[in-house]
């Protein structure tokens, strides 16, 4: 068994396909966690009544597969071929095979590619509300982007934070109705349109950003504790080109964990497009690891 990928999902599926005897190797990718190790303090994922910190929990994760056994190798996948039969995965020139796949590869937040934002990644510059909102009590916050991700993100972060200013490069929102009518009339919310975020400053955590407007020029520097970046989201997917049926934006076109290919299954973000939280990712890992075990199991190795 090959698992792509080691966020919430990826390691509850090896965490499963290990416990059920199975040999697994997860081929991490970047980073361990996924976008949980980003992230400062998980206050939503059951057991821990205290929270835990992103990095604590893809930790615990982590170990927890190991204790029954899977493997993990710190590269990336660069190519697949899931028509052979063993499947074959490559990471750079080694050759792997596989009787079964779980591609647990996600999502990633799409960036701005300014200045200051890798660095400050952790330490003031955020992508999910639901997860840091809390950390930003009695804080100022921008939040860029103004689809119905940055709205819904303002109106969870104005719930602690004393100022929440989406800035937006267009004239208006694209979010929706509904939404954009709540932030309007939610007195801590402002919004800066036609505007860009040049630079997010601050030494050791944010302290400001540069914003120039579109239609003026006008450049000025805003004094924040925090950004959070809501522009959209890119699924992991190009390794999958011209395995699977992927859409205009990269998503598979699959039925739910069931890619269509035998011997393949999908987990996590990249079959959620709603929910989007670690124990949904932690229970679409499992499903697909049972399903996987299953066909397995069917199949008896020649
Ligand atoms: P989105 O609809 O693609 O919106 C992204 C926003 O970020 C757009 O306003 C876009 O500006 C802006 N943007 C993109 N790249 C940028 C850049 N480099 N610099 C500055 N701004 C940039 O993404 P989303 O808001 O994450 O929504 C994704 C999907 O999830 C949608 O289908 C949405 O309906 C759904 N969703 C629903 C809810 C809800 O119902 N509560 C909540 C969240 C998400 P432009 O407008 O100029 O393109």
């Amino acid at each position: 068994m090959i698992v792509l990928g080691a966020g919430p999902a990826g390691l509850t599926a090896a965490l499963y396909t290990a416990r059920g005897k199975l040999k697994t190797l997860v081929v991490n990718g970047p980073m361990v966690g996924g976008q949980i190790a980003l992230t400062l303090q998980v206050d939503n994922y059951p057991g821990f009544p205290d929270g835990v910190t992103g990095p604590e929990l893809s930790d615990r994760f982590k170990a927890h597969a190991e204790r029954f056994g899977a493997e993990f190798l710190d590269s990336e996948a660069t190519k697949i071929d899931l028509a052979s039969k063993p499947i074959r995965v490559w990471v750079g020139e080694k050759l792997l095979e596989t009787r079964a796949l779980i591609v647990a590869t996600g999502m990633n937040h799409k960036r701005l590619g300014v200045p200051g934002e890798n660095r400050l990644l952790g330490r003031g510059v955020f992508v999910c509300a639901t997860c840091d909102a809390i950390l930003y009590e009695d804080k100022r916050v921008v939040v860029v982007g103004g689809g119905d991700s940055a709205v819904q993100e303002a109106l969870d972060l104005a719930k602690y934070a004393t100022s929440v200013t989406v800035v937006h490069r267009r004239e208006g929102l694209r979010a929706c109705r509904c939404l954009a009518d709540r932030a309007l009339e939610d007195p801590k919310i402002s919004f800066l349109y036609d505007t860009v975020v040049e630079e997010i400053m601050g030494e050791k955590r944010v302290a400001s950003v540069r914003l120039r407007n579109l239609k003026t020029g006008e450049v000025r520097v805003e004094e924040t504790d925090g950004v959070l970046l809501a522009i959209g989201w890119d699924p992991n997917t190009s390794i999958l080109k011209g395995q699977l049926d992927l859409d205009e934006l990269g998503y598979v076109k699959s039925e739910g964990i069931n890619s269509g290919k035998p011997g393949v299954f999908l987990a996590g973000d990249l079959v959620d497009r709603k929910y989007r939280q670690v124990v949904t990712s932690c229970g679409s890992g499992c499903a697909a690891a049972l399903e996987a075990i299953r066909w397995l199991e069917e199949r008896p190795a020649q």
